[in-house]
């Protein structure tokens, strides 16, 4: 069979056009697996795993959504059928927008502590599920259920921060003449818009739902429709924390959705979080229709290994950034320049990569579970392969890795490539558990090849020389940079910050950011002369209001 002929085959087997549920048999699922897809389906209103129907979040109720066309969403390991998401109608998009603009007229004039509370019990309710949804992410998406906990954990870090929105949200005044005081206040968008991947289902709608709200706004969700079960806990939670119904909305599908997200006229604000070519199309298609737009999008991050590094801990962390959720994060590093005498340490590099194990998220002492579709390991192993064919050295082949209780799964085993800048494997993002080897004589051709590169999300030097790291930290042209720390990611007292093709939109995603993407200022001068008071002395006259 020809790679088009089964990536096709892979794509419509993702789809299909029934509406009624049916209940598959479960069986191809471990154990634990088994018995946590029962407990999702019998425990959450929004969503199943085991072969139900997802709901679509509108107006405060979880409803069954009237689409003639239905996506599969399966698992990873062993393609059970765990449940379906919609293809969202036109009026059910209509009547999600209705109420995100219904509930916006009280949400938006709700009192700030209003809303830090409910930020507050959102927080501790998703404590108190993080087992529940992080159980959903390795069933739909894949990765260990220690990852998956990372996966909310980073999110929570933001619901937490936004804990902190009266003093976020403090104006400024100053009197700018005798008697004349001029303010300025943040105020919310309106309706707002959240379209997010498969690779961080519970942590990327977390980077919005928390700010976008407690500033005041409504909140449109679409979760990725790969994995969407964690996005429907985050909204049950949501309502168990007393949100009002219509102020977080949660709808599905796939480009009728988001076009439809693009074109209204009533949502004022979308975020992003995807690959490159939904993020240049919605930027585009949104600042069309004069929308706000932020769009996170792919990226190829380099890590610098100097001769001077701690060899054990630069090559520790390129294996966990490397080949963590099996390469699929957008601050993975997926290209490692060895400068110098580094390049020794290329064999053991490969035989550290080696131990990692590959197996179904719930197993004990699992590294790295499948990537998320087979069509996601067609491509994959096609880069592996262009890599071959352009002269490249396969020094970790992860292709045909088997599973032998999950014979079914998409496996890809960890991959290392010797390559050169003008490789596919190099240009291209694979998003698999592939690490592509540059050698460079000196520091100087590392920052050239990294600041070559398009993208610029994020980047890493190892090395023992303070001076090293600050010339690297100064010279190179990417946003996010770690200095002997391989996935520098800001917690969301700071902003997301990765730069050049990685980023469209002028205002970047968390922390002060978030704060100022979802507000605009209203500023007020008003003069109250003092010299007009009345009542400055006891009056004894009869008052006439004049
Ligand atoms: P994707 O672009 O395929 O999908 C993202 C979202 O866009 C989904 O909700 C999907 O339904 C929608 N979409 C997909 N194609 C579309 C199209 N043609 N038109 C309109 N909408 C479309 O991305 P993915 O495969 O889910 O996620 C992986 C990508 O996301 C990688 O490129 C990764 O680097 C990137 N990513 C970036 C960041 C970041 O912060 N920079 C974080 C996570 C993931």
């Amino acid at each position: 069979m020809s790679s088009n002929l089964s990536r096709t085959t892979c794509l419509r087997l993702r789809r299909t056009f029934a509406t009624a549920s049916s209940h598959p048999p479960l069986s191809k699922l471990g154990a634990t697996a088994r018995s946590k897809a029962e407990q999702i389906s019998s425990e959450w209103k929004g969503t199943s795993a085991n072969g139900e129907n997802t709901k679509n979040f509108i107006g405060g109720e979880f409803v069954e959504s009237k689409a003639p066309q239905w996506i599969d969403v399966v698992d990873p390991a062993t393609q059970t059928l765990l449940t379906r998401v919609p293809e969202t109608t036109s009026e059910e998009f209509e009547q999600a927008v209705n109420a995100a603009s219904e509930a916006y007229k009280t949400w938006s004039r709700s009192s700030i502590l209003t809303r830090q509370r409910f930020v507050m019990d959102l927080q501790h309710q998703l404590r108190a599920n993080g087992d529940a949804i992080a159980n959903s992410i390795v069933l739909e998406q894949g990765k260990t259920y220690a990852d998956a906990q990372g996966d909310l954990l980073r999110g929570l870090q933001v619901v937490e921060t936004a804990c902190g929105i009266p003093t976020a949200l403090l104006g400024e005044t100053i009197e700018v003449s005798k008697d004349m005081d001029t303010s300025t206040r943040r105020l919310p968008l309106g309706v707002c818009a959240s379209i997010a991947p498969f690779n961080f289902p519970a942590m990327i709608p977390l980077w919005t739902i928390p700010t976008a709200i407690a500033t005041g706004n409504t909140l449109i969700v679409k979760p990725s429709e790969r994995d969407p079960g964690a996005a429907m806990m985050i909204a049950e939670l949501c309502q168990r924390a007393g949100l009002p119904a219509g102020v977080l909305n949660v709808v599905h599908g796939t480009v009728p959705t988001v076009n439809a997200i693009c074109d209204s006229p009533i949502i004022k604000a979308v975020s992003f979080v995807g690959g490159d070519r939904a993020g240049k199309h919605i930027y585009e298609r949104g600042r069309k229709s004069g929308k706000r737009v932020q769009c996170n999008m792919g990226a190829k991050n380099h890590a610098v290994i100097m001769p001077d590094a701690n060899k054990n801990h630069a090559l520790n962390s390129l294996i966990g950034a490397a080949f963590g959720a099996a390469g699929q994060r957008c601050m993975a590093i997926s290209v490692v320049v060895l400068v110098g005498t580094a390049q020794s340490w290329l064999p053991e590099l490969v035989e550290r990569a080696k131990k990692l194990k590959v197996n179904q998220g719930f197993e004990q002492g699992t590294d790295l579970g499948p990537v998320i579709s087979p069509a996601a390991k067609l491509r994959i192993t096609s880069l592996i392969a262009s890599a071959e064919e352009q002269g490249g050295i396969i020094a970790l082949d992860g292709r045909g890795l088997e599973v032998p209780e999950y014979p079914d799964g998409n496996w890809v085993g960890p991959t290392v490539v010797e390559a050169t800048v003008d490789m596919r494997c190099y240009r291209e993002e694979i998003f698999g558990p592939v690490l592509v080897v540059i050698r460079a004589d000196t520091l100087d051709d590392a920052l050239a090849i990294v600041n070559a590169n398009p993208y610029g999300n994020g980047t890493a030097i190892f090395t023992q020389s303070g001076a090293t790291a600050r010339k690297f930290e100064r010279e190179v042209e990417v946003g996010q940079v770690g200095i002997n720390v391989p996935i520098p990611v800001p917690l969301p007292m700071f902003s997301w910050s990765g730069n050049k093709a990685s980023f469209l939109g002028d205002v970047p995603f968390y922390g002060r950011g978030g704060i100022d993407f979802y507000t605009q200022n209203k500023t007020t001068t008003a003069l109250w002369r003092a010299e007009d008071a009345v009542g400055n002395k006891a009056s004894v006259d009869m008052p006439t209001h004049n």
